[in-house]
């Protein structure tokens, strides 16, 4: 086991990775920005380094920085969270060259799936179901309209080092296709220094449906059950939920079982995330994450394991703690994304928070960073907690929730509280009846 984690990373994920460490009797140290020194996990944390100034390209993007405190700390191992350097090959490799171990996959796994195209054509050779499209980079127009054709419109361009849901562009024509390929290389190549696209089917109106993975990097793999992540705004997830209120137990298992066989033959060692859209039955393979992802505490509520726990345990060569067959389902979980945001326009609300009071009672979880009197930096992303609900089924879960969110006071800044309070009161999510545009058509018509 570990002696030292060096956790690479900020806000309430920091303070969820030092906890599991603490859990396990192991020294945590973080790093921050000098924007971060008031955060908790850096109170919290047996050791704390200050490697930079607030923007993130000269703190936490900063790979020598951060192998510096890992020499200074004598940390053994970094995990780093979701975002940041959490699917960066380079930094993977590096710390390898300095013998210090990297929470996740190996970096020949991190760099075939943050490579869209690598990662479609992989999941193809292991039995993953993928969307229609090409089998590699669209090289020009002539031969978009080939394959755009033969698909059948619409299509959708993607690139293929896409991201944030940046370099997509839909065609519902072949005149639109023209255009659209133009913009979605310009696009790519502008955020990702990479023009290469693909193109696909483009599906009218699916859920996002993903399936939470594990890999002992010796050929074992499970699947612990998937989480529907529909509610989306601009390909921000909002709200997510485990299990999907739209699959029926076969269909998990069938999909179950395709993901844990794929993860056991690429010999993936930690936990992966392997995302689909589910549209009339079918399932269809979009990207694979190789990291922890933020909505990971829904898969914990209704199974009971820690993710964190088990990530450490792998990299640390102890395997995984538990087999498929040990894997149950027990009740059903929500999570909703506490933002310092405006509820409506969704454009940032960094401050100080005058009065911060987080709901409690049974089957809740808050995991936040922050506490009365924080102030939020303006550099980072808004999500400043998350409010985690889990009850014995559905129902029993949405009446927590409302009552949690009740509960919940968050003063001095604007948050997407009001957004949640409105959503558990909704019939079509009461029903478990929404697709991937569902929260934008909502937020449109109501405004
Ligand atoms: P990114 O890595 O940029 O987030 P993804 O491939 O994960 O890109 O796609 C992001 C989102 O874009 C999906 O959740 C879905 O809303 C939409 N999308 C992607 N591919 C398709 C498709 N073939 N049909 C319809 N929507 C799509």
């Amino acid at each position: 086991m570990f002696q030292k984690i060096l956790i690479a990373n900020r806000g309430e994920i920091a303070l969820r990775v030092l906890r599991a460490a603490k859990e396990l009797g192991i020294k945590t140290v973080v790093v921050h920005s000098t924007a971060d020194a008031d955060a908790m996990h850096v109170r919290l944390a047996d050791e704390s380094v200050c490697i930079g100034p607030p923007p993130s390209r000269e703190s936490y993007l900063n790979i020598h920085q951060i192998v510096a405190a890992c020499e200074i700390t004598g940390a053994d191992a970094v995990h780093p969270g979701y975002g940041f350097l959490s699917e960066n090959a380079k930094f993977a490799d590096i710390l390898a060259a300095h013998h210090i171990t990297f929470i996740g996959p190996s970096a020949e796994h991190i760099r075939i799936m943050g490579d869209k195209i690598e990662a479609k054509r992989t999941a193809r050779r292991l039995g993953i179901p993928c969307v229609p499209g090409s089998d590699g980079a669209v090289s020009d127009e002539t031969e978009a309209k080939r394959l755009a054709a033969d698909i059948g419109y619409p299509v959708i361009i993607k690139a293929a080092a896409g991201g944030g849901g940046r370099g997509m562009k839909v065609a519902r024509t072949e005149a639109d296709l023209v255009e659209a390929l133009h913009t979605a290389r310009t696009e790519a190549g502008a955020a990702f220094g990479d023009d290469s696209v693909y193109i696909e089917k483009y599906l009218e109106k699916p859920r996002h449906i993903e399936l939470q993975v594990f890999g002992d990097g010796a050929g074992k793999g499970v699947h612990l059950g998937e989480r529907d992540c529909s509610l989306q705004r601009r390909h921000q997830k909002v709200w997510e939920e485990a299990l999907s209120p739209a699959l029926n137990e076969s269909e998990r298992a069938r999909i179950g079982d395709i993901c844990a066989n794929a993860v056991a033959e690429l010999g993936y060692s930690g936990a992966g995330t392997i995302e689909f859209l589910y549209e009339n039955g079918e399932f269809y393979f979009i990207e694979m994450n190789t990291r922890l992802q933020v909505e990971h505490p829904v898969t914990e509520a209704i199974t009971g394991l820690d993710l964190v726990h088990e990530q450490i345990r792998v990299a640390s060569g102890g395997g995984l703690s538990v087999r498929q067959e040990d894997v149950k389902f027990q009740g059903h979980a929500i999570e909703c994304r506490i933002n310092a945001e405006d509820p409506r326009t969704f454009t940032p609300s960094p401050g100080t928070i005058t009065h911060f009071h987080t709901p409690g009672g049974l089957g809740i979880r808050v995991d936040s960073g922050v506490y009365s009197g924080y102030r939020i930096p303006p550099y980072y992303d808004s999500l400043i907690g998350k409010l985690i609900v889990h009850g014995r089924n559905r129902v029993e879960c949405m009446m927590r929730l409302r009552r949690a969110l009740d509960e919940f006071v968050v003063d001095g800044i604007k948050t997407t509280l009001p957004l949640f309070r409105e959503l558990v009161g909704n019939s079509d999510i009461a029903n478990g009846d929404y697709d991937i545009h569902w929260l934008e058509k909502h937020l449109a018509e109501s405004a």
